[in-house]
């Protein structure tokens, strides 16, 4: 089933989600729900936030990036692995490294636009699968961004936060327009 996605100016998008254990009610059909809406809003990464629960799972896509991408984008942009298609469960960000880069992103959430963002090349993080098997992982380069975009999410953060304010000031009329409902994806919003 296809989720409606939260928009750009809803509350959830800024509460910090609480941790989630086995017994969270109809769990595996959440996460196949959120791949479900996933794919159909054409993204890399989806936080549970984005569909309306205040809980720290996400998911992350970034294999289509690199199966999309030429030889050379891919040694630019990946390393370590050949993107990942994973379910992150009680995720915890336990390491952000010093070496940064600035790179395009965008969110389901808010549509239409897409910025540049800061983020650190590689990352630690432990978190849980959907199978609730525990593990700590290391991640780089394309891989490590669309972990921290969705990360931050259940944080109560967006990559706007990471927006100069002026470059915010510019974008400020589409961003009124996103929360008042006035801009609609071909997917489904709420
Ligand atoms: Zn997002």
């Amino acid at each position: 089933m296809i989720l409606p996605v939260v928009a750009y100016g809803r509350g959830i998008l800024r509460q910090k989600s609480k941790d989630i254990d086995k017994d969270f009610p109809g769990l595996y059909e959440l996460i196949e729900n959120m791949w479900q809406t996933l794919y159909s809003a054409d993204g890399s990464g989806l936080a549970a936030p984005q569909v309306n629960l205040s809980v720290k799972l996400f998911i992350v896509d970034s294999k289509e990036i690199y199966d999309n991408m030429d030889d050379e984008d891919r040694l630019e942009f990946f390393s370590g692995d050949e993107g990942i298609k994973e379910t992150f469960i009680n995720a915890k960000i336990t390491e952000y490294s010093d070496e940064k880069w600035i790179e395009k992103e965008g969110c389901l959430s808010i549509p239409t636009l897409s910025e540049d963002v800061e983020r650190s090349w590689t990352i630690c993080i432990e978190y849980l699968d959907k199978d609730f098997v525990k593990h700590s992982k290391t991640f780089s380069g394309m891989t490590a961004r669309v972990i921290q975009h969705e990360f931050d999410h259940t944080e109560g953060k967006l990559y706007l936060d990471y927006v100069n304010s002026l470059r915010k000031k510019f974008i400020n009329g589409k961003l009124l327009k996103i929360s008042k409902g006035q801009i609609k994806p071909k997917y489904k919003m709420q």
